[in-house]
């Protein structure tokens, strides 16, 4: 019998793995944010991007996608500036 545990090479972006996500997602203050790109480099799933905007101060912000965000937490320790701030889910 042959039992399938992995799912096929390239397919990741088709797993929308924010549906792992049970209690806290992150919410990015852009005012804060200084672009410093920490939140992307610690991120498991690389799901953190610059959006191309600036804000009031001219810095370039960043976002992340939701749709794969696990809600580890991670970018909100790393965040220099205290930019980010982990939210209750409300599902
Ligand atoms: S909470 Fe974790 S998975 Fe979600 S954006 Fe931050 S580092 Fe990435
Ligand atoms: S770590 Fe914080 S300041 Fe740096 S890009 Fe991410 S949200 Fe912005």
């Amino acid at each position: 019998m042959k039992i399938k545990l992995t799912a096929k090479p390239g397919t990741t972006s088709e797993i929308k793995t924010g549906n792992w996500r049970e209690q806290h997602y992150p919410e990015i203050d852009h005012e804060k944010c200084i672009g410093c790109g920490m939140c992307d480099t610690v991120c498991p799933e690389g799901i953190c991007f610059n959006t191309g905007e600036k804000n009031k101060a001219g810095k370039f912000f960043y976002e992340k996608d939701l749709d794969y965000c696990k809600g580890c937490g991670l970018c909100a320790e790393a965040c220099p500036v205290k930019a980010i701030t982990m939210r209750e889910e409300k599902k």
